[in-house]
């Protein structure tokens, strides 16, 4: 089964029980299992700087579902943490989660791009998956610690520490 990692992200409400709760809820998909989390990052928004902070962390898990039935699940979990689709980009939501990589697949559709786009800008993204994995390869970008010396960091801090921390076992 492809080891899946996916990006959580939430600057609205109790943001760091959304980010708990959202990666309980991936666990409990069926066909996803073995679940870790990163540790949880305070990030400045992205776009728009009147909106409150985001904590971002990433978790992996091992993947029996096709790219897209996992995307119409998480979108099914955003929409139970209460999100509301906006069409603003960049706006202000209570669960955010994004698909960064399926294993090594490389998917471009319309609907669904994997490695997720901007993914190689991104210090929210790249510092958590690095902590989850320090050798992890990014297809078709490299190797996520080199990613991590080209990338800007830009108003990140670490919230809460928790790497490898199993989900399952914290319920
Ligand atoms: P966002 O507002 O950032 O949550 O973007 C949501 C849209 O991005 C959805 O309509 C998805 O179809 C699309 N999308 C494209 N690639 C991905 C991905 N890797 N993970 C999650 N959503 C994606």
């Amino acid at each position: 089964m492809p080891r899946v990692f996916v990006a959580l992200g939430s600057n609205l409400g109790d943001r760091e029980a959304h980010l708990l709760q959202g990666a309980c809820d991936i666990c409990d998909v069926a066909g996803c299992s073995d679940l870790v989390s990163s540790s949880i990052f305070q990030t400045a928004p992205m776009g728009p700087q009147d909106q409150p902070d985001y904590l971002n962390s990433v978790c992996a898990f091992e993947c029996g579902l096709e790219p897209h039935v996992l995307l119409g699940e998480l979108q099914a979990i955003e929409l139970k943490h209460g999100r509301v689709k906006n069409t603003k980009r960049w706006s202000a939501r209570p669960l955010d989660l994004d698909i960064l990589l399926y294993g090594t697949s490389q998917i471009a559709s319309v609907d669904l791009t994997i490695p997720h786009i901007g993914i190689a800008q991104r210090s929210f993204v790249l510092w958590p998956l690095a902590e989850l994995d320090s050798e992890l390869d990014v297809p078709g970008l490299g190797g996520v610690q080199a990613l991590m010396v080209d990338c800007e960091r830009f108003g990140i801090q670490r919230y809460r520490t928790g790497p490898g921390e199993s989900v399952q076992d914290a319920k």
